[in-house]
């Protein structure tokens, strides 16, 4: 056990985050799965139904736009577990509204939880990583990001934020063996799409080559590649995985 590598996934009890963490369990890490504060009970109902292994995957509570509670949290999770091997940063929320009634905080909300969220939690491994000499940080961004979306001009402009600053992390970290790359699913059957009228579905599934919705696990498994040594070459790079809908 005291050999594991180590695998922070933030939003783990997210439909997306649960199987990347089912999937990086699988892979052998030891997992923190962080979940916001006040959702303790929730988590630990998530624990049980998932069948985690309580050995393989720990709980940590963290609320990812808040930078200074990160920093002592992160601080101490490295005095706990050492440095942290993979980070995966998954915590994501949309509060969709047309610009022009879009009010500031829906804009601020959406702009802290998925973007000034890559500083906070990134920032105080950040460095431990390098001086290792070896790391994996992996950003899920959205397919919006690369395309826009009407309703998203906070949650595309977040998305597409988080691109920008993983391909420049990618310059500063190369030479420490540390890589930073970026996911960029398309609609992914988690509840939070799932709750879609069938009508939308289907007038969303119409627009997909692939004709269908990505499954959680299709996401996790490249959370799995770009984690592994086998993926040692690829630094600064977005995978998209929307089924063919936008290609670029
Ligand atoms: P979910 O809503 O199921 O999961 C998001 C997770 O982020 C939840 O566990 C949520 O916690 C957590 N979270 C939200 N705000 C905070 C915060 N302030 N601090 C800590 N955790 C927080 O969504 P998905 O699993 O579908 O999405 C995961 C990621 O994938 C997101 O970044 C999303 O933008 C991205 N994505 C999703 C797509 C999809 O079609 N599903 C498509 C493209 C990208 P809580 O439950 O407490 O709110």
């Amino acid at each position: 056990m005291e050999n594991m590598k180590i695998a922070l996934v933030t939003g783990a009890i997210g439909g997306i985050g649960t199987e990347i963490c089912r999937q990086l369990v699988k892979d052998g890490y030891k997992v923190l799965a962080t979940h916001r504060p006040g959702k303790e009970d929730v988590a630990k109902q998530w624990l049980e139904d998932e069948s985690f292994d309580s050995i393989k995957l720990n709980l940590l509570s963290l609320d990812v736009t808040d930078s200074i509670s990160c920093g002592e949290t992160l601080k101490q999770v490295m005095q706990d577990y050492g440095t942290i091997d993979v980070l995966v940063n998954n915590a994501g929320i949309t509060r969709d509204s047309a610009f022009k009634r879009m009010t500031f905080d829906k804009w601020n909300d959406v702009i802290n939880t998925n973007l000034n969220s890559l500083f906070n939690v990134t920032q105080p491994v950040f460095n431990p990583m390098c001086e290792k000499g070896s790391g994996r940080i992996i950003n899920i961004s959205s397919i919006n990001g690369l395309k826009g979306q009407f309703g998203q001009a906070n949650y595309a402009a977040a998305k597409a934020g988080m691109i920008g600053f993983s391909k420049s992390l990618a310059l500063e970290s190369a030479r420490s063996g540390v890589t930073v790359n970026v996911i960029a699913p398309g609609y992914t059957a988690t509840p939070m799409v799932n709750v879609l009228k069938d009508e939308i579905l289907d007038s969303i599934k119409a627009q997909i080559p692939l004709r269908r919705l990505a499954t959680p696990q299709e996401i996790a498994k490249a959370v799995s590649y770009l984690a592994s040594d086998d993926a040692a070459y690829i630094t600064g790079e977005t995978l998209n995985i929307n089924g063919g809908q936008y290609m670029h």
